[in-house]
């Protein structure tokens, strides 16, 4: 079911936080595809996609009230309106895990072409290794996080981190090809960029950058293609191993800001992927 063939060139699209905007994420992509005058074959989600079913899924979210909104997911969940090509998301840090954290733990489709890999998943599309990992760095977290039997007695930001067994369930997985993570890694903005990125980003935003399990995954995993939502800021470098291999780290915008939420890539017969220009 979650096997997608390579059959000759292949498009996908990366996007970033989407926070409930799902006809806005279609249009931008949309237009892109015009643009380009490719299909999409699949796309990846990096997390805060808020796929709320009902009110009583968005009060288990960890937000300020005023950003507490049902959203658009469930005119998809209820049939209403279909994605035009499967999204794989993972959970942020702003998700309803009340309804997320229940499903099986597994890449379960939550709604027709829209599948949720888990706290960690793994999927192979177009002959491509993917791993998600959901949730934040949070150190109260990292140990354990309360079962989700208890939310109601407990704060939901008790669930919006990931915890060392997820890390550790990750790096089972071992080499990948695509690793997708909401918040950055703390190692993958390059030193020219720092001042651009510190003069961007409010200082809290900026000193928060990234954690170092993220770094680990990427050391460990040796992924070609990194994915990263979070700071809502479109960012783009690239990391070399040891071996020589090197990863593209792609860390995307908010859907608000339109194209900088996107990413499109090109895997080619031969399984190279290519960032393609739609600026
Ligand atoms: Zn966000």
């Amino acid at each position: 079911m979650n096997k997608i063939n390579p059959i000759q060139d292949t498009y996908f699209a990366a996007v970033g936080d989407v926070h409930g905007e799902m006809y806005l994420m279609l249009a931008i992509l949309d237009k892109i595809q015009s643009k380009l005058n490719k299909s999409i074959s699949f796309v990846l989600q990096v997390g805060d996609f808020e796929p709320h079913r009902n009110y009583a899924d968005v009060m288990t979210m960890d937000a300020p009230s005023k950003y507490k909104k049902l959203g658009e997911f469930h005119h998809f969940y209820t049939k209403n309106y279909q994605f035009p090509y499967p999204i794989y998301f993972i959970g942020g840090n702003h998700e309803p895990y009340g309804f997320l954290d229940r499903l099986p733990p597994k890449v379960t489709e939550i709604a027709s072409n829209c599948y949720y890999l888990g706290r960690v998943g793994c999927l192979e599309l177009a002959g491509l290794k993917i791993v998600g990992v959901s949730g934040i760095y949070k150190a109260k977290l990292f140990d354990n996080r309360p079962p989700i039997s208890q939310i109601n007695s407990r704060s939901n930001s008790d669930y919006i981190g990931f915890t060392y067994k997820e890390i550790n369930q990750a790096i089972d997985y071992q080499k990948t090809d695509i690793l997708l993570l909401h918040e950055w890694a703390n190692n993958i903005v390059a030193e020219k960029d720092q001042e651009i990125l510190s003069q961007y980003l409010p200082r809290r935003k900026y000193e928060e950058i990234g954690n170092e399990y993220a770094s680990y995954l990427i050391e460990i995993l040796q992924p070609r293609l990194v994915l990263c939502g979070h700071m809502h800021f479109p960012y783009r470098n690239s990391l070399s191993f040891p071996d020589g291999n090197s990863c593209h780290i792609c860390c995307l915008a908010n859907v608000t800001k339109g194209r900088e939420a996107m990413a499109i890539f090109h895997l080619s017969s031969q399984g190279k992927i290519t960032e393609i220009p739609i600026h």
